[in-house]
Formats: structure tokens, sequence, C-alpha cells
């Protein structure tokens, strides 16, 4: 985390942000506009001189098939990569895994 305090302004820009999100979530529907938002920022850095797209975010799967992964979405967790969420298949195996 930064240590750059938090300006009025920036959270005003932040709350602008979330409602521009929320609007248009609302509108194309927000797994379409997550799965869009991937593929478009692979591609913008497919395009970039860096010539990758692998530092671009992938979406997972809806909260109906995911389960908690149980490290508080810590940033060092290699079975979440600290989204805090795994597939229940996922999941068995890392509880086996783990309690073995
Ligand atoms: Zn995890």
């Amino acid at each position: 985390m930064s240590d750059m305090p938090v300006t009025d302004e920036m959270m005003r820009g932040r709350l602008m942000e979330r409602r521009d999100v929320i609007e248009l979530g609302r509108r194309i529907g927000f797994g379409n506009m997550m799965s869009l938002a991937s593929e478009a920022w692979q591609a913008e850095l497919e395009l970039s001189k860096s010539g990758s797209g692998i530092a671009a975010f992938v979406v997972g799967p809806c909260k109906a098939f995911a389960v908690p992964c149980g490290c508080e979405g810590s940033k060092d967790c290699d079975w979440c990569c600290a989204t805090g969420w795994l597939t229940k298949k996922v999941k068995e195996i890392k509880d086996a895994k783990e309690n073995s």
C-alpha cells in the first residue's frame, strides 16, 4: 500500500468512478462488463510495448460456484492469487493437501 495520503479530491474521484461503473454494469450487465474489461485490458497490453497481456486481470466464476479460500485474500496465497475465492473442487484439493 502507498503511504500517499488520501485527499478529498481522490475520494470524490473514486466515488465518481464507482458511480460510472455501477451505471455501466446496470446497462450492459456486470458480468458482461467485467468480461469485456478483461478482454480489452489484455488486448491493450498485447498492443503495448510489453507485448504481453499477462498483467491483466481475468474474470473467474460467479459467486455461486466459488467458496472462500480461507486465506482472507492474502497477497501471498498461491491458491487464489489474493482473490479470496476458489472453485469448490480446488477448495477440496487445498483442504485435503493442507490436512494430509
Ligand atoms: Zn487464498
